[in-house]
């Protein structure tokens, strides 16, 4: 019923020594399948597949890789309730956030089919020596894309169409939660023309010794990695080795501040989304609720109104809303951040309490009065918590907002513009929803400050991560 096998070369095929790692729906802990866990011998087998795919799919004319892409885009538009479904059996998130991320995965494939071709450089005059120099961009070479379990799709899609665009050749491992929407999609490229070796898939139990052994091979040139800061260190200094360029999209701890000039319907509605998108389960998630004392009250109960009416069950029935957290340990972390919360004086104005199993739910959670030093304040809590405190003036938000490690999105909700340009422009974030819960976006460059990663993804960004640019310096 599912992909289950490595996908190498075009081909499917058992792990070299046949081991299998289970794959668990997380709304009843059933196991959806098992799938091969790659060896030393099955990444050596990638390897040599995407180097021998590379020289051919980097000559291509960029018409071409655009017009693959392009097909791409077509077929997978069609089979996105499948994509969908598939998303909710192994992440849990409800149908209309799966179909939410299925069509946002499949936007990438769109947005770089029309980047592939328009990849410029540029002609200089060397002021001093008179030379032209002309800059152009070139393949950089194999792409290793590690990538999360909270959006299965999208987070592989985000990588891959860009390098293919680019021409490079790539590996792609998925976390071991959810590799199979990334399996699923490979039948949609071999139909669209991506020929053998050009998009390989490795899922494994040792991710920390196969991602290792591809960055300590001469051919991988770039590591694209989105998941949490600890790995991503890791893997930065693996990736030194060899100095492979990395792109990192790394955890965040996003503020969302609510002035008191802020439209409250419009603000709660945002809050809903920045909070609510993937059951809390984003890097972009609403993480610290900053709103102004004279309208914390109101906003509150409206915010606490919406969370009560969302229904929490398994995603795949009609009606429900919230799906369960990802596995058990998501959950009891998730469960630790409200307790501790509360021990340190917050206020549960809903939620609060994870029921019994089967399945790693949580529910809709709102506390108010969360003091700064709740844990949850400080790491990212990726689940369904919104966790409210009041501020009293905007030197104070600003200051409180920036306090972080992190630097990935912040929200601002005002409506006075240019208050809320100016408070925007002093975030230190890679970006800011302006009024807006949402900022993903393929055409514009996702990506954070600070420890939230280096480099961006999407937009016109997106595809020179995977490019070398090369200057000619010539006389004529
Ligand atoms: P994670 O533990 O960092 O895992 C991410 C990926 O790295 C998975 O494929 C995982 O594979 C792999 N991995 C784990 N340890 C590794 C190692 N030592 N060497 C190489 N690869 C390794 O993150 P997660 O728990 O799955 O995801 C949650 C985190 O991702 C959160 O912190 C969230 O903020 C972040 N995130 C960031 C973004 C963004 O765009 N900034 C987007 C989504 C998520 P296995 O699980 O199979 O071991
Ligand atoms: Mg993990």
């Amino acid at each position: 019923m599912h992909h289950t096998q490595l996908y190498i070369n075009g081909e499917w095929r058992d792990a070299s020594d046949g081991s299998t790692a289970p794959v668990y729906n997380p709304a009843d802990e059933s196991v959806l399948a098992e799938v091969a866990t790659a060896t030393e011998e099955d990444v050596a087998a990638a390897l040599d597949a995407a180097d021998g795919a590379f020289a051919d799919w980097a000559a291509r004319k960029p018409r071409e890789r655009a017009e693959i892409l392009r097909r791409a885009f077509d077929i997978m538009s069609g089979q996105r309730e499948e994509i969908a479904r598939l998303i909710t059996l192994e992440n849990g998130k409800a149908s209309a956030d799966a179909m939410g991320e299925a069509t946002y995965a499949t936007e990438f494939f769109r947005w770089f089919s029309e980047e592939a071709v328009r990849i410029d450089g540029h002609m200089g005059h060397s002021p001093a020596s008179g030379a032209r120099t002309l800059v152009h961009h070139k393949p950089a070479g194999i792409g290793v894309l590690v990538t999360p379990w909270n959006f299965p799709a999208a987070m592989g899609t985000r990588k891959i169409a860009p390098a293919l665009a680019a021409g490079c050749p790539v590996i792609i491992k998925p976390a071991l939660e959810t590799p199979l929407t990334m399996l699923a999609l490979m039948p949609i490229l071999e139909e669209a023309g991506v020929p053998p070796g050009v998009v390989n898939v490795l899922m494994t139990r040792r991710s920390g010794p196969a991602v290792s052994q591809m960055l300590h091979d001469h051919r991988a040139r770039v590591v694209s990695f989105t998941g949490s800061t600890q790995v991503g260190r890791i893997l930065l200094k693996e990736a030194a080795d060899n100095v492979i360029t990395p792109a990192m999209e790394l955890g965040g701890n996003a503020p969302f501040i609510v002035c008191k000039d802020a439209d409250i319907p419009a603000a709660v509605e945002g809050a809903m989304v920045a909070k609510m998108r993937n059951m809390g389960e984003a890097c972009t998630a609403a993480n610290r609720i900053y709103v102004h004392e004279s309208v914390e009250e109101e906003f509150t109960a409206a915010l606490t109104k919406a969370m009560e009416g969302l229904q929490v069950g398994n995603g795949l029935e009609p009606g429900v809303d919230v799906g369960p957290l990802v596995n058990a340990a998501t959950r009891d972390k998730v469960a630790e951040f409200v307790k501790d919360a509360v021990a340190r004086g917050a206020r549960v104005h809903c939620g609060g309490e994870a029921p019994e199993g089967p399945g790693f739910f949580y529910p809709p959670t709102v506390l108010s009065g969360v003091p700064t030093e709740a844990a949850c304040m400080h790491d990212e809590i990726f689940g369904p918590v919104a966790a409210i405190q009041a501020f009293a003036d905007e030197e104070e938000v600003v200051r409180l907002a920036n306090a972080t490690e992190y630097g990935l999105v912040a929200y601002v909700f005002t409506r006075d513009m240019a208050k809320g340009l100016r408070i925007s422009e002093r975030l230190d974030y890679g970006m800011v929803g302006l009024n807006r819960g949402l900022v993903s976006d393929p055409a514009a460059p996702f990506g954070g400050t600070k420890q939230s990663g280096l480099g961006r993804e999407g937009g016109h960004a997106g595809i020179f991560e995977f490019m070398e640019t090369q200057y000619i310096s010539t006389n004529w």
